[in-house]
């Protein structure tokens, strides 16, 4: 079967002929690969920034935004059966760690955790993978037009349930209204995928949701956000105290633009017990300036929590599959426009490269294949 495939040596991809992997116990599905998203990750690998082989091998099989069906099962497996869409998740724990032997390899205290895709185990760009029952997200097939942004939404699933366990742990009006954002108002920062998925989820919540990014009020991100009844702030042409007096007590910013000028001032913008959640990584490493001490008076005095949060547990893929299914009941159309391209794997180089500025989502197709 082909697989796509990264030789960290020297830089280079590759379509492979690897042998099908076959069922070996019985507690593993088989999923014959439809599609598999492409995102930053898999670009900074071809770049050769990251990407580690398994253990012995000296190519790595990328890909981690996933969607399959289901070819075969093992005789215990319960969860799905032949014909159904299903994803796999990405992340498989130390075995050596309390996060992990609580199910919770998103939280990995060894950092020796493996990733599919990404980090000593093989990812999704090929044509079958097989892996336990455990890793395995059923999907209803009315989702297979989107389902490919499952591992995205997972993402942004754990850094909104962040928010709101943190603001429902100390605040006594959090607290009664559980998971229910009305009321409330949320800030965007970045209109990538991962920001127009956090905006699917907050206005499922019930929030009033803001959207910051530096590109025209009439293109494909901010029109989409839009849709979903989000307010498009050009950051630009906005400087972050006129916004302040527009949008007052802001509740909550979800940061997913990687720009760590933006990212530290956006504090600026939080409102009294707001909470921040980081989930971006900025390419450059360059100094910032910021007035540490008003940094810090604000946070002591306003109240407020800045976090960091990066993969998902597997309630968070739950909760995922979950939204994104009623989100396409309500934005079926603007669901289906964050894929901007679809390109057979063979054509994996164009995918890999292409930054169109209306681009958010490419996807290699593999259905059709052999
Ligand atoms: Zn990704
Ligand atoms: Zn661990």
């Amino acid at each position: 079967m082909k697989a796509l495939t990264l030789t960290p040596a020297d830089k280079s991809l590759h379509i492979e002929d690897r042998p099908e992997p076959k069922i070996e116990s019985p507690n593993q599905v088989m999923l014959k690969v439809l599609e598999v998203g492409i995102c930053g990750t898999d670009r900074e690998e071809a770049e050769g920034q990251r990407g580690t082989p398994p253990p012995g091998k000296q190519s790595l099989v990328i890909g981690h935004e996933m969607l399959g069906e289901v070819v075969a099962v093992g005789e215990s497996v319960t969860k799905v059966k032949k014909g159904d869409l299903a994803v796999f998740s990405v992340r498989r724990g130390c075995n050596a760690c309390p996060a992990c032997n609580n199910n919770r390899f998103d939280m990995c205290y060894t950092g020796n955790y493996r990733e599919r895709g990404i980090k000593d185990e093989d990812g999704y760009q090929q044509q079958f993978v097989v892996d336990e029952e455990a890793y395995i997200i059923p999907i209803n097939q009315d989702m297979r037009p989107f389902a490919v942004l499952s591992e995205p939404m997972s993402v942004v699933e754990k850094a909104i349930d962040l928010l709101i366990t943190l603001q429902r742990a100390r605040l006594p009006d959090w607290e009664q209204k559980g998971t229910d954002l009305s009321g409330r108002k949320a800030l965007i920062a970045g209109l990538g995928p991962i920001g127009l998925l956090a905006a699917i989820i907050f206005r499922l919540r019930g929030a009033e949701v803001y959207g910051m990014d530096v590109v025209d009020d009439n293109s494909l991100r901010p029109t989409l956000f839009k849709k979903l009844g989000g307010t498009y702030i050009d950051g630009r042409k906005t400087d972050l105290s006129t916004f302040q007096k527009k949008c007052s007590r802001l509740d909550l910013i979800l940061e997913a633009a990687g720009v760590p000028t933006l990212d530290f001032h956006l504090l600026e913008a939080l409102g009294i017990n707001g909470a921040y959640v980081l989930t971006g990584v900025a390419a450059d490493h360059k100094s910032v300036t910021i007035d540490g001490g008003t940094l810090m008076e604000r946070l002591v005095m306003n109240n407020q929590v800045m976090v960091g949060s990066v993969n998902a547990a597997p309630y968070h893929w739950d909760m995922g599959a979950k939204d994104l299914e009623e989100a396409g009941k309500r934005w079926g159309d603007v669901l289906s426009s964050l894929i901007t391209q679809r390109l057979p794997v063979d054509h994996y180089k164009e995918a890999m490269e292409s930054h169109a500025s209306d681009e958010i989502k490419s996807v290699l197709t593999w259905d059709g294949q052999g």
